[in-house]
């Protein structure tokens, strides 16, 4: 453990966690699945985008991108696999900085994000959407857009963004394990994701949304229990 203070905030790290985290091939175990996927989420934060090379070549092929990324060796044991792993690659995050996100649009309150060492602060009491009091967009500024398919804001941190492009070809070459989640509903906490294994899939989104509104259970800012 080294610690690392930010010279521009002073916020005080253990280690330079950005530093090494995000500049070198990973190691991952895989604790859950019996498929081999074409897209591996991690729970853990930073999130990780792991996509098969599969998928690095089609979103190629499709003009979707050709976006930098490090190999991913997948650790046996695989309990529960028939096969061998596919080979996986892991976007530059760093790299992959492509928009501003408009945080007071986006429903922050008070916050202060550190450009350097990523450091944020919020009042999340009084911000609709740390308290979940109600859904919140997340809202770009659409100037800084870099028209890139898929990218991410400088916040929030291991989020990646992507247009309706990457969602059609997800349907096109039947990718697995995708979950795109509209923008307009925010982090979309329990939202299953939208169902693209359909041509259909936008219509079938508007459905979804509406439906994930109508069972939405706002958080009491004052008491952190949900309103029923
Ligand atoms: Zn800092």
């Amino acid at each position: 453990m080294v610690d690392y203070s930010c010279s521009v905030c002073g916020e005080k790290w253990r280690t330079q966690q950005n530093e090494n985290y995000y500049d070198r091939p990973l190691d991952a175990l895989l604790d859950t699945g019996s498929k081999w996927t074409d897209i591996i989420g991690n729970g853990s934060e930073p999130h990780f985008t792991i996509v098969s090379q599969r998928v690095l070549e089609i979103w190629e092929s499709e003009d979707i991108g050709k976006f930098p990324a490090f190999s991913v060796a997948i650790l046996p044991p695989y309990k529960k696999m028939k096969e061998p792993p596919l080979m996986y690659y892991r976007l530059d995050y760093k790299k992959m900085e492509g928009a501003e996100l408009d945080f007071d649009e986006s429903g922050f309150i008070n916050l202060k994000y550190c450009n350097v060492c990523q450091h944020y602060s919020y009042d999340w009491l009084q911000s609709d959407r740390m308290a979940n009091a109600k859904i919140t967009p997340y809202v770009l500024k659409e100037e800084t857009w870099n028209g890139a398919n898929i990218f991410r804001p400088q916040y929030p941190v291991g989020y990646m963004f992507c247009t309706e492009k990457v969602v059609d070809c997800a349907f096109k070459h039947k990718l697995t394990n995708f979950r795109f989640v509209p923008c307009e509903i925010g982090e979309g906490v329990g939202f299953s994701g939208a169902d693209y294994s359909t041509k259909n899939w936008r219509k079938k989104l508007e459905k979804q949304i509406e439906e994930f509104r109508k069972n939405f259970r706002p958080v009491d800012p004052e008491t952190g229990y949900y309103i029923q």
